[in-house]
């Protein structure tokens, strides 16, 4: 198993990131009007080999770590949050697949075939009946002859199904296991029949295109990733989800300070001498984002400070802080976007004006939802009461 950290000098050249940004951003009203997928933007970062960013170069891949795809992800969601949030759905079942798959002749042909055709990776956690609590299943993997499975999920979201060459799927392991006792598997576009069950007409985020599917598929067993998925969710799924999530929302965040402040610029140029009656919510957003940069920063250099120690990445501490970090960057995003409305006033509250901050305020919504909150808060809650925190400044 590799660790997250990059296997080399940094495989995304920053240019190559800020180019594939400024093709989301060109397209970024289109994307959210029409509710579609944002091909331009996927064009783009596979021209740029970004979607195979994290699969270590033995494979053809960039051997980037999970700093490099925070990075592409935050600059993507500055100009267009639903690419920014697909690109971080994607890279989130990479590292699944980086970290545990490479013991298996099938995933290791997998990751050499992501990295050589730019795969884009879907995911169905979410279950009608199961909602958002992804350490349970109703589906199940069937045994069929030949080492064969079928697997049927009434998967209630499934973010640009339509588009992906895989989605990874979570499913009891067989039809006798009890919901908790999941595995994860990897099911190839002609390998699935998605129907669609649901449409996607949201307040935000709605180029992820995140409508429901009955999905059946059928595979070989040695697509299973051989690891239970307890366990690659406690290693890899759930801290790397926050940590992409954050990061992504962070974008957000940094883009609405962003037009705060050139708001706030030209508001001053207007009346020298006059501070601008806004410029005070404007401080306020800074100092938010600045605390929110320093939560991201700091989860990814203690997730990879543990990355290749399996007893400290299922350590209660460490499960706290993951969660802690997405639910309060999801309530930090929406509370810097609402300050930054307050300093622009009007010019953010319209659809029509280079301050906009609209889409960011309906795109911020998503976070607490993702995974609601509340149920997170729960979990931790829970660990709280194994875990006590040993009062130390480096944790
Ligand atoms: C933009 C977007 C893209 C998404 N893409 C995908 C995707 O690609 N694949 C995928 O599988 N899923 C995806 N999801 C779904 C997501 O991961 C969650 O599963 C989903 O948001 C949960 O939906 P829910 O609120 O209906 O369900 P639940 O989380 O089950 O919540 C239902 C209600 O119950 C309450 N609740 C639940 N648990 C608790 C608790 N423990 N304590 C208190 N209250 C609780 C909540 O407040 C909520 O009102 C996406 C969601 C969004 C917003």
């Amino acid at each position: 198993m590799r660790a997250a950290v990059p296997d080399g000098p940094a495989a995304m050249p920053p240019e190559g990131a800020a180019g594939v940004a400024a093709v989301a951003g060109r397209h970024a009203d289109s994307v959210d009007r029409e509710a579609r997928f944002p091909v331009e933007a996927f064009a783009a970062l596979r021209e740029a080999r970004l979607l195979g960013l994290m699969v270590p170069r033995d494979f053809g891949g960039g051997g980037g770590g999970l700093a490099d795809a925070a990075a592409v992800a935050h600059a993507l969601a500055q100009k267009c949050p639903s690419s920014g949030l697909i690109y971080a759905m994607h890279q989130i079942q990479v590292a699944c697949l980086v970290r545990h798959g490479q013991v298996s002749a099938w995933h290791r042909g997998f990751l050499e075939r992501l990295a050589g055709e730019q795969l884009l990776l879907a995911s169905a956690t979410t279950e009608a009946g199961i909602g958002g609590d992804v350490r349970s299943s109703a589906c199940a993997v069937g045994d069929e002859p030949g080492g064969a499975f079928r697997l049927e999920k009434q998967a209630t979201v499934i973010s640009y199904g339509a588009q992906a060459d895989a989605i990874l799927v979570t499913a009891r392991r067989s039809a006798d296991s009890p919901p908790s006792d999941q595995v994860i598997v990897p099911v190839l576009r002609g390998q699935t029949q998605l129907e669609e069950i649901g449409g996607w007409d949201t307040l935000g985020m709605r180029g992820t295109h995140s409508v429901g599917y009955r999905l059946v598929a059928e595979a070989g067993r040695e697509q299973i990733l051989p690891l239970p998925y307890a366990d690659i969710s406690a290693r890899t799924m759930l801290p790397v989800t926050h940590i992409l999530w954050s990061s992504v929302w962070l974008g957000i965040a940094t883009d609405a300070v962003a037009r705060a402040a050139a708001f706030i610029r030209a508001e001053a140029r207007k009346r020298p001498g006059t501070p601008p009656p806004g410029a005070r919510r404007l401080a306020e957003a800074t100092a938010g984002l600045q605390s929110m940069r320093g939560m991201v920063r700091g989860a990814l250099a203690r997730f990879e400070e543990v990355a290749d120690d399996p007893d400290r990445l299922t350590a209660p501490g460490f499960a706290v802080a993951m969660n802690t970090l997405k639910t309060e960057a999801a309530e930090t995003v929406l509370r810097i976007v609402g300050q930054a409305m307050l300093a622009g006033g009007l010019a953010a509250y319209r659809n029509d004006s280079p301050y906009s901050l609209c889409r960011h305020l309906r795109d911020a919504h998503s976070a607490p939802l993702m995974i609601n909150n509340d149920r997170i808060l729960g979990n931790t809650a829970n660990l709280l009461l194994a875990h006590r925190d040993n009062g130390s400044l480096f944790g």
